[in-house]
């Protein structure tokens, strides 16, 4: 995870082109689900993912991760990725043979089927990540992440490689590693054995189109405020009514779209009363 900074300067003339396996000397687990990011910065990886259970999965090698540099596939003597977009306009876009490239070699030893490899440009474009979605990359068997930069890549590699585009949300970000890292978190926790807690995911936001219940821990009264009694009756039926209860009120009032979907899966009326 700590290799030397690479120069991209005159001296530079070894880098390798083929994927960099931040694994180092960490185990991996036969079939573990692989995520290969196409960035100009691999130095960004695996960055938070590195931390906490995401990290310690990683090091178990229960899932790895690959960076391509896009760097040394760029174009003559310093290695331009970039070049100005065609009907002019500000910014740079990086072009089509550079990043296709890159991607030939992201695809060397993975299956060419999208659903068991999945090809994905992080894009503003794209359509919103979901946990729908998360599900399906963790069943794959691993991914291609392609970050872009500047003004985005030439639309012809996407149409070229099949490329489906994701997005973090409606706003815009400097590159896509913000966006990649987003996707292998949400992704690599549904992976069995990442979370120590399995149970953990069935009962969290979104796992049944609702977004999760309040959630309270000690002290017991804190600044005045205490823990809604049923959390300490020990009553477990109870307790569980009242938090499907909270959670389709908090569904119903933030998340209008997520409340008509969830009604419709559960033959339920959308504007009828909560049970609580
Ligand atoms: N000109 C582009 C934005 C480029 S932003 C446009 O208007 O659509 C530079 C890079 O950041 C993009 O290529 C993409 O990889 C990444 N990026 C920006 N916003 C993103 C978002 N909401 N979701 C995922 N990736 C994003």
């Amino acid at each position: 995870m700590t290799d030397k900074p690479k120069s991209h300067g005159r001296l530079s003339i070894s880098a390798s082109l083929q994927p960099r396996d931040l694994m180092g000397a960490r185990p991996r687990l036969k079939g573990a689900w692989t995520a290969r990011i196409v960035t100009l910065f691999p130095e960004a990886f695996p960055g938070t993912l590195g931390l906490s259970l995401t990290g310690k999965a990683l090091d178990q090698g229960l899932w790895a991760l690959e960076t391509i540099d896009l760097r040394p596939f760029g174009e003559g003597r310093h290695k331009n990725v970039d070049d100005t977009p065609a009907g002019g306009g500000a910014g740079m876009v990086l072009r089509a043979d550079v990043v296709g490239a890159a991607l030939d070699t992201a695809a060397i030893g993975t299956p060419a089927d999208p659903a068991r490899w999945p090809v994905v440009y992080l894009s503003p474009r794209g359509r919103p990540l979901d946990q729908g979605m998360a599900h399906r990359f963790a069943q794959a068997e691993g991914i291609t992440l392609l970050c872009g930069r500047f003004e985005g890549v030439d639309e012809r590699v996407l149409e070229e490689y099949g490329v489906e585009e994701v997005s973090l949300g409606d706003f815009v970000l400097t590159g896509g590693e913000i966006a990649a890292q987003a996707l292998i978190d949400a992704t690599v926790r549904l992976i069995p054995r990442v979370l120590g807690n399995q149970a953990s995911t069935e009962e969290e936001s979104f796992s049944d189109g609702l977004l999760e219940h309040p959630q309270y821990t000690r002290p017991a009264v804190w600044k005045g405020r205490t823990i809604p009694d049923i959390l300490l009756s020990g009553h477990h039926a109870k307790i569980a009514d009242w938090r499907r209860a909270m959670a389709e009120r908090l569904t119903k009032k933030r998340r209008p779209d997520l409340w008509r979907a969830y009604c419709e899966r559960h033959g339920r009326d959308p504007d009828g009363d909560q049970e609580l």
